[in-house]
């Protein structure tokens, strides 16, 4: 096992990062940039490296300045986080190459997947359904550009091989609009991501966001720890994640999971690994996958009680999965809730100082937090300050429990979104279970928030 891991990130992952790594008697490298020196996991490090100045381009981005940091103490591996340079194939060869083990799948991997012509070749290849499309690339020529979008059937949607973030994306409805929107997403992508290549896939019209967590160690053992329901976005930026997902039949995941397992045995994937699908009538389609961990790992963590961390990494200090497949079972329902410093109904980011942070307790109750009365929320970075998760024996306990833990929570000084979740959490459609990724939004616009 590693005696000591830096961790190249911030925020509430960072202190995640730092947790395990007290558990496994590792110690943790903290790096942070000049807007984070009160962070309470720089406080409680050991050891604490600045690496730069407040904006992420010259501290969190900042390859050279991170690899520094783990060379002068003497780290032996680097913990990526989510974000940041965590699905940045060139960082993992720099560090690899630096000679420090990244804690997370191979460099190919990651370019592989991040890449989405490629990712879904690779998902087709190893038998993982996904949205009907083009196969790779679009090509340039008009008449085979229409004849695929024919065959696919409108509505199409046009998606840039290296996007991300949900941006360079284009939903075309009709075959006159078709040609305009590929030369107009091809442009975007050519100067968002510096990659014109994109492809057309069937666009769905009102799925669920499923996805499978997996992990895999490097000798080829690999295993899905169920499913999780990020339908609830906005702007596909996720605001809460539950798992299971509601009415989804057991035998429909366990195939998919298998599935997925299959494919990070073929393509030789280690580490921690999340395959995103939609969901529609039944069946499901692969978008794409994140190979990293992902800020909603809690609620996979609360219904199977594996701890995802730890065991990223201990499979990349070379250590061998320590469960099967057949001893990952399901427990009960977790919830998860993202505390952001925003306007719970207009959205604009509110950081400035908390005067008051009060975080709930009591049974099932876990809050994953790196702030604390009289923290200051920086401007210059995501607006999450931290994650409510609750487990409960079932969805209604689960319901239950989050309601009670928001209604606990205080915090004063800067605007939170705590007041929509409690809206959420007793809105009779959410609380059926099912809801699809339009819901939210179309939530917001008739309560006319
Ligand atoms: P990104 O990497 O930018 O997040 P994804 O491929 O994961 O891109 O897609 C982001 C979101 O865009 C999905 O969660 C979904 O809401 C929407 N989307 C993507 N592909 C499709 C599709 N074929 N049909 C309908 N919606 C889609």
């Amino acid at each position: 096992m590693f005696k000591k891991i830096l961790v190249a990130n911030r925020g509430e992952i960072a202190l995640r990062i730092q947790r395990a790594c007290r558990e496994l008697g590792i110690q943790a490298v903290m790096v942070y940039s000049e807007a984070d020196r009160e962070a309470k996991y720089v406080k409680l490090a050991e050891e604490a490296v600045c690496i730069g100045p407040a904006q992420s381009a010259l501290s969190y981005l900042n390859m050279p300045a991170i690899i520094s940091a783990a060379e002068v103490t003497d780290a032996e591996a680097i913990h990526p986080g989510y974000g940041f340079l965590s699905e940045n194939a060139d960082f993992a060869e720099r560090v690899e190459k630096s000679g420090f083990q990244f804690i997370g799948p191979t460099p190919e991997s990651i370019r592989m997947m991040g890449d989405k012509v490629s990712a879904k070749q690779a998902m087709i290849k190893a038998g993982v359904p996904c949205v009907p499309g083009s196969e790779g690339e679009l090509p340039d020529d008009p008449v085979q550009i229409r004849r695929i979008a024919k065959a696919v059937g409108y509505p199409v949607i046009i998606k840039a091989a290296g996007g991300g973030g949900g941006r360079g994306m284009r939903v075309v409805h009709t075959e006159a609009a078709l040609l305009n929107a590929v030369t107009m997403t091809k442009a975007e992508a050519g100067a968002a991501f510096g990659n014109p290549a994109v492809y057309l896939e069937k666009f769905l019209q009102n799925p669920r966001h499923i996805e499978i967590q997996i992990l895999a160690d490097k000798y080829k053992n690999a295993v899905y720890l169920g499913e999780r329901d990020c339908s609830m976005q906005r702007r596909h930026q996720k605001i809460l994640e539950e798992a299971p997902a509601p009415g989804i039949a057991r035998r429909l995941i366990e195939r998919l999971g298998d599935r997925c397992v299959a494919a990070c045995k073929k393509i030789g994937y280690r580490g921690a690994g999340t395959f995103e699908f939609l969901y529609e009538d039944g069946e499901f389609y692969f978008i794409e996958m994140n190979t990293r961990v992902q800020v909603e790992h809690p609620v996979t963590e609360m219904i199977t009680g594996v701890d995802i961390v730890k065991t990223q990494i201990m499979v990349a200090a070379g250590e061998k999965l320590p469960f099967t497949q057949r001893q990952i079972g399901i427990r009960g329902h977790a919830i998860e809730c993202r505390v952001n410093a925003e306007d719970p109904f207009k959205f604009i980011p509110s950081p400035g100082r908390i005067t008051m942070w009060h975080a709930p307790g009591g049974p099932g109750v876990r809050v994953d937090s790196h702030v604390y009365t009289n923290y200051f929320v920086p401007s210059n970075y995501d607006s999450m300050i931290g994650k409510i998760i609750v487990h409960g024996d079932t969805r209604e306990e689960a319901l239950a429990r989050m309601r009670s833990a928001l209604g606990e929570t205080v915090v004063e000084g800067i605007n939170t979104n705590i007041a929509l979740h409690r809206e959420l959490m007793v809105d009779a459609k959410f609380m059926a279970g099912g809801t699809n990724i339009h819901y939210l939004e179309e939530w917001l616009v008739q309560h006319k928030r």
